[in-house]
Formats: structure tokens, C-alpha cells, sequence
């Protein structure tokens, strides 16, 4: 059994507070590690170390801090496979899919690589006689990062890359629920030459994330997990003074035009609801089916679901895994009950389908005629639970959208180019699909929803990162007449 503690100056912290919590191995049920969790002493130790490291880190080199990230890329790409691994350990989810999100991580460590270009800043000559104006980009100082169980490697990967390329340190407490692989990431930027104290890990609960909100030290908060602590972390860090990005939950919904490709669109519906268990924010847990496609869509989504193969996620041939914990997977469960008693119809059951040992599994669900008042429409199960409403209109399916708390990201299947590009200007959310139904932007963009899928006006890496840890500083300077200089510049005047 492992134990999971703290790094904090490069240097691996015992947990001192006593407290700790289990780690499973959600294929199997069983317990494989123990996580110390921080004391506020113990929070207070990272941020002093992380606060002695930013004097000066915050003057090395652009040159210098490219060349390590360089190394820290290489480093993530040499240990892929550990990572996934790591990942599929504790989260549960299949090995393609844990690839699939170090590749995801590396485009991020890949953007921050081209911070030289990014933070050349502005210069305006003769803004006025003898005057010139130039903007900066300046580091904040201590940044520190909260994130959730479901992409335990790339969502930190989103955060400290930028943090530290701009000049920050950076503090990550990543979930309770799968703590190494992001461990092993905080030892990789170690090992590629971040000095002591530039990236710090601990790990904790409330307690932690509440001393890091309060600390007058801490900066910048990044955040990404469920809606209601979004909100918490972003009003307790604001009243605290600190710039904050919360990213909440979601209610992604995917519409359906008559005109899609039915093979097409029940490929992707069924890949983006029950991929990795359907506990990623831009699953689709909605699909509007429009007109007259609902009965063949539901049908071609009916027929591919007996095909998922759900296992462990270290067995190559698995599609989807377990759950993350035994309780989650009993509170999804308990949806397709709720849905059923609300009047919708279960098509396919996932209680029902049977898995030897003790993993969390649960099979894949599909429920029809769900009507936007029912609980399984309002929540985020985050499971594999794909519900379907039909409409008999686009704009009947916009609306619903418009109407949704979430905001996060929004997909239409269509063969309309007309009606592709009216949604993309229609869809009341962050991040649009079209004809892609989980349309998380590349490295190079940036990532966030809208309504309550993001608390704050940043949304997450890419340029809009580079903009969350920095702040503007703007220089004016006046120099005096070249015909007045103390140095003979070699005019008449200077005689
Ligand atoms: P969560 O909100 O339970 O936990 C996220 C982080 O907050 C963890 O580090 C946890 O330790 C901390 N935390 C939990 N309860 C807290 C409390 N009461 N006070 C202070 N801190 C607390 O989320 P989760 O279950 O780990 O992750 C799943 C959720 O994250 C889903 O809602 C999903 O949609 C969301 N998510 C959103 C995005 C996005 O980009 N919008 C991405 C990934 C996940």
C-alpha cells in the first residue's frame, strides 16, 4: 500500500496532520494507497516556499525557462505510458483514453514553450514629442491550482505550465480520489530543472483549498471541478482579494438535425456519453433529437450499446471502466430509477448488466422521452446516463440550450452548412461542436463554458491562460532633446 504525501521544495513531506484519506483501484475495489492530507501549517509551508522561490524565478530568463519547459515536454512524453497507467489505476479510466489525455496535457506544456512570442508586449514610439508608451506583461506572484478526479493529468497541465512560463510559482492540490499521476508529474517538472519551490503539490481537502483561499500570499486561484464549489471557490478567493478562474459542471447537450448522418451522429453520441464512463465535463448527456430522427437515432444508438465493452481499464480490449468510487457509481445508478418514476422510458438499463468482482462498473444507460423538467434533465450525473429529448424544431433545441443553467459545450449533427453556422452563432455556450461532439479546444486556444460552467471572465490555457497570470503594467518614458544630451551625440547643438 502506498503512501501518497506532499512535495514541497523538491523535496518529498511526510503529511504531519494526521488525516488521511484511502485511495482505491476503482476496477477492482480495492485500496492501494493512503493520501496524507494538509493542515493549514502544512499549506502555509508550500506557500512560503513557493513565495521564497518567485524572488527569482520571476527575473530567469524567457530563454531559461523555455528550455526547461522544453525539458519538462520531453520528459511527459517520455513517461506517457507511466502516466497512463498512474491514470488508469486510480481514475479507472481505459488506457486509450488516459493516453488520449497526456496527449491532451502535452499540447498545453507545448503552448507554454512559445512564451517568448507571446509575452513580447507592445511599444508605441512618439506617443508623444519625446515620449514613448510600451505595455508588460508581469507574474503575479504565488498561483495555485484546485482540480478535479476526472482528467487528474491534463487539468493540472492546463494551469502550471502557463503559471510558471509567465514567471509564477505555482502550488497544485489535485483530487483526493487519484493523486499519483499528477504527483509523478509535479517529480517530472523536477527533474527537468524547475528550481525548489517553482512547482509545489499538496495534497488535501477543504481544509487545504480553504487555507489557499484566505492566504494572503496566494495570488491567483485556478480551479476546475462541480458547480457549487466553482461557485464557493470564486466568491471565498474574490473576497480574499485574488484573481480567480472556477470552471463548473455541465449539461452538454448534442443536437440532431433531421438531415444527419445517423451512423455518424450514434457513433459520437455514443462515444461522447459513455466515454470514460461519461465522467468528463463535455460528455454529452443530452441528445435533442429533431423531427422525425428521434426513432432511428434512438434505434442506431440502442443497437451500438451491447457492443461497449466494459472492463477494467488496463485490459486493452475494455471501452469504457468503472466508476470512480462506489458511491458515485450508486448515485448514477439511482438516476435511471428517478428518470423512470419522472415518466421517461429506460431503453437500455445499465443496472442491468452484471460484472464479476468488486470494481465500481455500471453498465451503459440510454432513456427516451425525457422532458426538461424531469431530475435526470436539471442534474449533472456525470455517468454514463445519455438522455434524449425530442423537439420538432431547431429552434425548439437552441432554446432549451438558452434555457440550461450549464454552459459549457454545445454540438449540432447536421449536413446544413446554412444551419451549422446558425447554430454556431445561436448556442448559448462556451465551446461549440460542430459535427464534433466533445469540442474541447486545442492547446492554442483556450478552454471554459459559460452561464455555470464558469465563474470569472478567464477562461483556461492557451492565450486567455497567459492572461489570467499576468497583469498589464504600462511605461511611459520621456527622454530629453538629443540637442541636450550630456553625451555629444554629434549635433551642431552639442557644440
Ligand atoms: P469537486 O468539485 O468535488 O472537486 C474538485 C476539487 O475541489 C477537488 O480538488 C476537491 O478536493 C475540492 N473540493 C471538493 N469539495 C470541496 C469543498 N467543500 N470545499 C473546498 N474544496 C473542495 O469535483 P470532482 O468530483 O473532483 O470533479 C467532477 C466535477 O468537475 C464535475 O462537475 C465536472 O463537470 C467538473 N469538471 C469541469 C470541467 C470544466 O472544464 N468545466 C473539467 C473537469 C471537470
Amino acid at each position: 500500500m502506498q503512501q501518497i504525501s506532499h512535495l514541497i521544495d523538491g523535496q518529498t513531506v511526510a503529511g504531519k496532520s494526521g488525516n488521511t484519506t484511502a485511495v482505491y483501484n476503482p476496477a477492482t475495489g480495492e485500496q492501494t494507497g493512503t493520501l496524507d492530507l494538509a493542515s493549514v501549517e502544512e499549506v502555509d509551508h508550500a506557500v512560503a516556499s513557493s513565495k521564497k522561490a518567485f524572488e527569482d524565478w520571476q527575473t530567469v530568463s524567457v530563454a531559461q525557462r523555455t528550455k526547461l519547459l522544453y525539458n519538462f515536454r520531453n520528459l511527459v512524453e517520455a513517461n506517457a505510458e507511466e502516466i497512463a497507467r498512474r491514470l488508469t489505476a486510480e481514475h479507472g479510466k481505459v488506457n486509450s483514453d488516459a493516453q488520449g489525455e497526456v496527449a491532451r496535457g502535452l499540447e498545453n506544456i507545448e503552448f507554454s514553450c512559445g512564451v517568448s512570442e507571446a509575452l513580447k508586449g507592445t511599444y508605441t514610439e512618439h506617443a508623444s514629442t519625446g515620449v514613448d508608451v510600451y505595455s508588460v506583461r508581469q507574474p503575479l506572484g504565488v498561483c495555485a491550482g484546485i482540480t478535479p478526479f476526472n482528467f487528474p493529468a491534463m487539468v493540472p497541465l492546463w494551469m502550471f505550465p502557463n503559471a510558471v512560463a509567465c514567471g509564477n510559482t505555482f502550488i497544485l492540490k489535485p483530487s483526493e480520489r487519484d493523486p499519483s499521476a499528477p504527483r509523478f508529474i509535479v517529480e517530472l517538472a523536477q527533474e527537468a530543472g524547475f528550481p525548489p519551490g517553482v512547482v509545489n503539490l499538496i495534497n488535501g481537502d477543504k481544509v487545504a483549498v480553504d487555507r489557499l483561499l484566505e492566504h494572503s500570499d496566494v495570488k491567483a486561484i485556478s480551479f476546475v471541478g462541480s458547480t457549487p464549489i466553482a461557485k464557493y471557490v470564486y466568491a471565498t478567493g474574490a473576497a480574499h482579494g485574488k484573481r480567480v478562474q472556477a470552471l463548473g459542471g455541465a449539461k452538454n447537450h448534442m443536437i440532431v438535425l433531421p438531415d444527419a448522418d445517423i451512423d455518424l451522429a450514434a457513433d459520437a453520441a455514443v462515444s461522447a456519453a459513455y466515454g470514460s464512463a461519461g465522467e468528463r465535463c463535455m460528455a454529452i448527456s443530452v441528445v435533442v433529437a429533431v423531427g422525425d430522427v428521434a426513432d432511428d437515432l434512438v434505434a442506431a444508438i440502442k443497437k451500438r450499446i451491447p457492443n461497449l465493452n466494459i472492463g477494467p481499464g488496463d485490459n486493452p480490449d475494455s471501452e469504457m471502466g468503472p466508476l470512480i468510487t462506489e458511491e458515485h457509481r450508486d448515485r448514477v445508478a439511482g438516476y435511471i430509477e428517478t428518470g423512470s418514476t419522472e415518466g421517461a422510458q429506460v431503453v437500455v438499463d445499465g443496472r442491468e448488466q452484471q460484472f464479476d468482482g468488486d470494481g465500481f462498473f455500471l453498465g451503459a444507460s440510454l432513456i427516451d422521452d425525457v422532458t426538461t423538467d424531469m431530475t435526470v434533465y436539471r442534474d449533472e450525473i456525470f455517468g454514463p446516463v445519455l438522455s434524449v429529448v425530442r423537439v420538432d424544431t431547431y429552434a425548439e433545441g437552441v432554446k432549451m440550450i438558452s434555457d440550461n443553467g450549464f454552459g459549457n459545450g454545445a454540438a449540432i449533427f447536421t449536413r446544413d452548412g446554412g444551419a451549422a453556422r446558425q447554430f454556431q452563432q445561436d448556442a448559448d455556450a462556451g465551446m461549440v461542436g460542430i459535427n464534433v461532439p466533445i469540442p474541447v479546444p486545442v492547446g492554442y486556444h483556450s478552454f471554459g463554458g459559460w452561464k455555470d460552467s464558469l465563474f470569472g471572465d478567464t477562461t483556461m490555457y492557451g492565450p486567455e491562460g497567459l492572461r489570467f497570470y499576468t497583469r498589464p503594467k504600462v511605461v511611459t518614458s520621456r527622454w530629453p532633446d538629443p540637442a541636450t544630451s550630456t553625451v555629444n551625440l554629434g549635433f551642431p547643438q552639442n557644440d
